[in-house]
């Protein structure tokens, strides 16, 4: 599978986080076969080094809801697009990821994802059971010993989950 990486552009604009007009952004185009197109903003502010990198699949439908099922290891390596204003919940594995103000967009796999919730587990989870377990159970599934329903919600639409054989399922509404 070829995909590249175009940049296809920047502009300077006002930084949400000092005021001054020095936040660059720089666009890229995500292209890939099977995939669709995926806009990429990264930007940085040359005054007080304030970052912020949002993604958006161009292709998505602008779906609010997405489902996808994860039964297969292979499942596991399935690109997300989660943009800077999506939840995802997955409800077997207890997890829930929310979008603040400081949230960034970014892509990764289901396995990737799985890792990112691992990496933000609270400090003190090593005394309690309940918070071990879970942390077990998120293994298991990055082993592929789970199976699990991945739900994103995102009121722009800009996300969505891309693999070969997985099944997904596309509302237009927030649930
Ligand atoms: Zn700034």
């Amino acid at each position: 599978m070829n995909s590249s990486l175009r940049h296809i552009g920047e502009e300077v604009v006002r930084c949400v986080n000092c005021g001054n007009h020095s936040f660059k952004i720089s666009l890229y185009l995500y292209e890939a076969p099977l995939v669709g197109n995926v806009l990429i903003e990264s930007g940085t502010c040359s005054k007080c080094n304030y970052r912020k990198s949002d993604v958006s699949a161009l292709d998505s439908g602008r779906f609010k809801t997405i489902k996808v099922f994860i039964k297969s290891p292979e499942d596991l390596n399935a690109l997300i697009v989660k943009s800077s204003t999506a939840e995802i919940v997955i409800p077997e594995l207890g997890v829930e990821v929310y979008p603040g103000p400081a949230s960034y967009g970014y892509i990764t796999t289901v396995e990737g994802l799985l890792e990112r919730v691992l990496d933000i587990v609270p400090t003190g989870c090593e005394e309690r059971k309940e918070c071990i377990d879970k942390c077990n159970l998120i293994k298991d599934a990055m082993n592929g010993l789970v199976k699990f329903t991945l739900i994103i919600k995102d009121p722009s639409g800009r996300s969505t989950v891309i693999g070969e054989n997985i099944v997904i399922a596309k509302y237009e509404e927030i649930e």
